[in-house]
């Protein structure tokens, strides 16, 4: 089993090492924008507890992180107009993960318009600030 790196970016984001664009948090999970988004409101969902991904993590954990994602798919659509959602989970190098700590991929989706190649551009501040205040105002219905 490969273990868990607690100098992963994401585990520095949970510590308050490096900011993030917040947009909900409870006792289990923490949801924030992904810093290149593949859609408008591309978020991600990460549990507090540390997981490297699918392979490892604690199943409580795991549905924490599912009842999140469940939020923000819901607020996501909301506050984009959207279509419908789309979710991605990558485990380890060969699933395409990259960030070794587990996280959810929940990205709005309009009718006919392809999602932003993975990693492609990084998003301009003032646009993720916008995003992340939509997406909780939608949180709270
Ligand atoms: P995965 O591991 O599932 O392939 O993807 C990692 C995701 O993390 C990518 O979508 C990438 O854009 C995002 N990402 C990488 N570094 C950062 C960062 O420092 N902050 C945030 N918010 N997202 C990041």
């Amino acid at each position: 089993m490969t273990i868990y790196d607690t100098n992963n970016i994401f585990a520095k984001i949970l510590r308050g090492e490096l900011p993030c664009h917040k947009v909900y948090e409870d006792e289990h999970t923490l949801a924030f924008l992904d810093i290149m988004p593949r859609s408008p409101g591309h978020t991600l969902v990460i549990p507090k507890q540390p997981a490297r991904n699918i392979l490892d993590i604690d199943p409580d954990s795991l549905a924490h992180v599912a009842r999140t994602a469940k939020k923000i798919a819901i607020a996501g659509k909301k506050a984009f107009n959207a279509d419908g959602i789309t979710l991605q989970q990558f485990s380890e190098q060969a699933g395409g993960q990259v960030v070794f700590h587990l996280h959810v991929h929940i990205m709005p989706r309009v009718e006919g318009v392809a999602l932003l190649p993975a990693a492609s551009r990084k998003e301009d501040v003032k646009v993720l600030e916008d995003h992340a205040t939509r997406l909780i105002a939608a949180l709270k219905g």
